[in-house]
């Protein structure tokens, strides 16, 4: 090649014209130094890339592709000098041990000529992992090809924020535990996954009890606290295939993906219910609080998430109201909305057209064997459905707001009867059943005080049963109205005793005069030791905090001789007695040995 090159000037000029006039040997030094001069510049342009840029030599036979040329950004992503590099092969590249099959992947792509891509996550020269965009370009000349280009971007920052994103997309913020929408993305995938497999899943959906009160007791930091304490616990229970979410406010749901039977979801649903009874200390203070659960299950139960999702909602609803922890879905826990509608309406005329009655169940007095006091209890003599149980209609009446104009009605209606029953020389106490939403009503003491004198009974006739967890949905406010009905001599009782969570301090505390243990212990204590155990337990303490103790649900004799035996003070039960209408009762008082003599 001659020394004697044009200037540079050439690049500036319309050279394609001037070639016209120069000879064929110049015309061919041109082209070379516009080749060269093209290269250089297309060198300098590689080397100032963003990206990494590394040519490849083609693989040949055996013989695999080596690195011939990288540029400075292909270095600087890796840490290391182009000396290092140069010459290596394609292990240059650096994947990671774990993506060994992309690895593969790239060089069977280059041995069989194909174009090839990948997001690969790559260790640098000091060990530290990069995420990076990898892309290996072939190169032809005349058919054959020549080289591979490599273009290698690092896309570590971008990966993180998305993971992040995504992650903030599918998480709840303060407990980072999957949230709704991952709920209903994993649910739908087991589902699918079950249905293929034919197995089976639960779905549990559980609410806080009384986390309302501590957040508006305590403050939402502290309530912040807590669910997070709770997020933990849950979290601890579960194995790695079962999932928890929070739904949001004290909701939480867990999905349980491997095989089981309804019995293996109950243990588990018990000992979830178990390690939130365990209390909670938060900035000092001890807390205790309790959940209810509402559990749906795949097949059985509904064969898509959403069915199962508002199943499971409307069992959870079923546990709360009935303060039973957890409960499996129903068939009749469906809201067949319409009828429930027109339940609501009917309820409304029921009264005005007197279509409530009341039942009077028996109480025993175990030492005396005598019967002297009776619990009411409502029935709805519907005119199409029949004998309604209050389980049929207490639970909409609560909702609607309508239970009060119910309460007032069936107060009425228990102490005339005793009344009646009073001047027929039948001293019956009688025991009504109330409402949390009764409980909560300022007024309450003031009407009952009204009625007694209205009546002229004798406040120690009457005796008012409140469920445990009615109690302990706001302790506090029912203390202040259990008081007032204490000092205006009417009796109290705690009723289905141990299905709630409220401690035996706070029992110490309520101005109380009867336990009632709940039905479910009573009628296992023929077959569970356990069952035994805490009907004694209950029955001690109780006589210890010098309170009486009924224990209901009493169905054979066996459990009446062991409750005697037991020391228990009352009992109630199907085997003593089933509910029955006034006159049934009078009837019954005066032909059964338990019975009053009654003087007609
Ligand atoms: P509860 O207060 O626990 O009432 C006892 C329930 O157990 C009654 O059911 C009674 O019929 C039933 N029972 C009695 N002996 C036995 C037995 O030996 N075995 C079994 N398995 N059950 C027995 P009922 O009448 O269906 O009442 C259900 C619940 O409805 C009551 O439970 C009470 O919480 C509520 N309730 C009843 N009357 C009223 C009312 O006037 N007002 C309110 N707010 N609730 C009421
Ligand atoms: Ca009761
Ligand atoms: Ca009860």
């Amino acid at each position: 090649m001659s020394d004697e090159l044009p200037d540079s000037s050439w690049f500036h000029t319309d050279w394609t014209t001037s070639v016209e006039s120069i000879d064929a040997r110049e015309r061919e030094l041109l082209e070379q130094r516009v080749q060269t001069e093209q290269l250089k510049l297309l060198g300098t342009a590689v080397h100032v890339a963003g990206q990494g840029i590394a040519i490849l030599t083609p693989a040949v036979e055996a013989v695999g592709p080596r690195i011939a040329f990288v540029n400075d950004g292909f270095c600087s992503i890796y840490g290391r000098s182009r000396e290092e590099v140069i010459g290596q092969t394609p292990e240059v590249f650096g994947i990671v041990e774990r993506q060994a099959a992309i690895a593969d992947s790239l060089l069977h792509h280059v041995f069989e000529r194909r174009p090839f891509e990948a997001e690969v996550t790559a260790r640098r020269k000091d060990g530290t992992e990069i995420e990076l965009d990898l892309q290996l370009v072939p190169v032809h000349d005349a058919g054959e090809i020549t080289h591979w280009v490599a273009f290698v971007r690092d896309v570590t920052s971008v990966k993180h924020q998305f993971v992040m994103l995504r992650h903030q997309a599918m998480h709840d913020a303060l407990t980072d535990l999957p949230n709704r929408t991952m709920l209903f993305d994993r649910l739908d995938r087991a589902v699918d996954e079950a249905r293929r497999s034919r197995s089976s899943i639960a779905l549990l959906l559980m609410d806080l009890d009384r986390f309302k009160e501590v957040n508006d007791t305590f403050g939402h930091h502290f309530g912040d606290i807590l669910l997070k304490a709770v997020a933990f616990r849950l979290k601890n229970q579960l194995s790695l295939n079962d999932m928890v979410a929070r739904l949001g406010g004290d909701e939480f749901a867990i999905v349980l993906a491997e095989a089981m039977d309804s019995r293996q979801v109950a243990v588990m649903a018990r000992r979830i219910l178990n390690t939130l009874q365990q209390p909670f200390v938060v900035d000092g203070q001890v807390l205790e609080i309790g959940a209810s659960i509402g559990i749906a299950l795949y097949p059985a139960h509904g064969n898509d998430s959403r069915t199962l999702l508002r199943r499971a909602d409307v069992a959870m609803y079923a546990a709360k109201q009935s303060q039973a922890g957890y409960t499996f879905h129903k068939d009749d826990h469906e809201p067949k909305s319409a009828e429930q509608l027109s339940l609501v309406v009917e309820m409304r005329h029921a009264l005005e057209r007197n279509e409530f009655e009341l039942y009077y169940q028996p109480k025993l007095h175990l030492r005396s064997g005598l019967v002297t006091r009776v619990e009411v209890l409502i029935r709805w003599n519907h005119p199409q459905r029949g004998l309604l149980p209050p389980g049929a209609f207490v639970p909409i009446a609560e909702r609607t707001g309508l239970i009060r104009t119910i309460s007032d009605w069936l107060l009425d209606r228990a102490l005339r009867q005793c009344r009646e029953w009073q001047d027929a020389g039948a001293p019956i106490h009688v025991a009504v059943n109330l409402s949390a939403k009764s409980l909560q009503e300022q007024m309450l003491p003031t009407k009952v005080d009204d009625l007694l004198k209205k009546w002229k009974v004798d406040p120690r006739f009457l005796k008012i049963e409140i469920t445990e967890s009615s109690i302990m949905a706001d302790p506090a406010h029912a203390l202040a109205i259990m008081s007032m009905l204490q000092s205006m001599g009417v009796r109290l009782s705690v009723d289905d005793f141990g299905t709630g969570y409220s401690s035996l301090t706070h029992l110490r505390e309520l101005p109380i005069d009867e336990i009632k243990i709940d039905k479910s212990f009573v009628t296992g204590m023929m077959n569970s030791d356990a069952d035994t155990a805490i009907v004694r337990t209950v029955i001690d303490l109780a006589h210890n905090l010098g309170k009486q103790v009924c224990a209901e649900g009493v169905e054979d004799e066996k459990v009446w001789r062991k409750l005697r035996e037991l020391g228990c003070d009352l009992a109630q039960g199907y085997w003593i007695s089933k509910p029955l209408s006034a006159t049934e009762l009078i009837r019954w008082l005066s032909e059964n040995a338990w019975g009053l003599t009654i003087q007609r």
